[in-house]
């Protein structure tokens, strides 16, 4: 019997609306979904692993890669290049894997369109104000790249007219909830 294919759901939502957070309860509850680990120029934070939160790589590297395309979507947030790589988003849909890319707008829509199956979830925050006081309270950015981050908010929350689902992550135990229903209720 053919293998039935995976299913690609994809997350966006402005810096500090909570993914991450949002992402790791997710992942500990439903062990079977995937997330795909992206390749980006950005520097890594304290803590952050190579091969675990991102592919850390330089500029050059990732332009060779787009090049040779390695890329199913990349794009440019902030200064920094990020990008999901093809061949592991195929090779895991046809073993029959649900995979999820916690990934920005720009591309997300590039995904929709050469996938239209694919499943677009954008995280809101309660407000702009609650966003700001969550990035910072994350401590994790210098205050140039807090600014440019909160720079591309209202852009992005334009862009979520073009998802399929929204979550306002004000409770994360409710957004959490929601977030599990509406990917159950594609996957089953
Ligand atoms: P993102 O991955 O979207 O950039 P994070 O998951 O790093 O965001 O969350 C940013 C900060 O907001 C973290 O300090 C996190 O603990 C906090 N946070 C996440 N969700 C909520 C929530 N629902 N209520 C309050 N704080 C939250
Ligand atoms: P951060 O630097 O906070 O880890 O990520 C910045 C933004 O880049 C976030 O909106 C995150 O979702 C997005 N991002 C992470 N990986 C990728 C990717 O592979 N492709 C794209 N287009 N965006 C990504």
């Amino acid at each position: 019997m053919e293998q039935k294919k995976g299913k690609l759901f994809v997350i966006s939502g402005s810096s500090g609306v909570g993914k991450g957070t949002l992402l790791k309860k997710l992942i500990e509850k439903n062990p079977k979904l995937e997330v795909s680990i992206s390749a980006t120029t950005r520097q890594p934070r304290p803590g952050e692993i190579d091969g675990v939160n991102y592919f850390f790589t330089d500029k050059d590297e990732f332009l060779k890669e787009v090049e040779n395309g390695d890329f199913l979507e990349w794009a440019e947030f902030n200064g920094n290049y990020y990008g999901t790589k093809q061949a592991w988003v195929e090779r895991n849909l046809n073993k029959g894997r649900n995979l999820i890319l916690e990934i920005e707008t720009k591309g997300a829509l590039q995904i929709k369109n050469k996938m239209p199956d694919s499943v677009l979830i954008f995280i809101m925050p309660p407000s702009i104000e609650e966003l700001e006081h969550r990035l910072r309270g994350r401590n994790t950015e210098d205050e140039e790249t807090i600014q440019g981050r909160l720079h591309e908010v209202r852009r992005e929350i334009e862009c979520s007219k073009n998802y399929d689902y929204t979550i306002v992550n004000d409770d994360l135990e409710k957004a959490l909830v929601e977030l599990e229903k509406v990917i159950n209720s594609v996957i089953h």
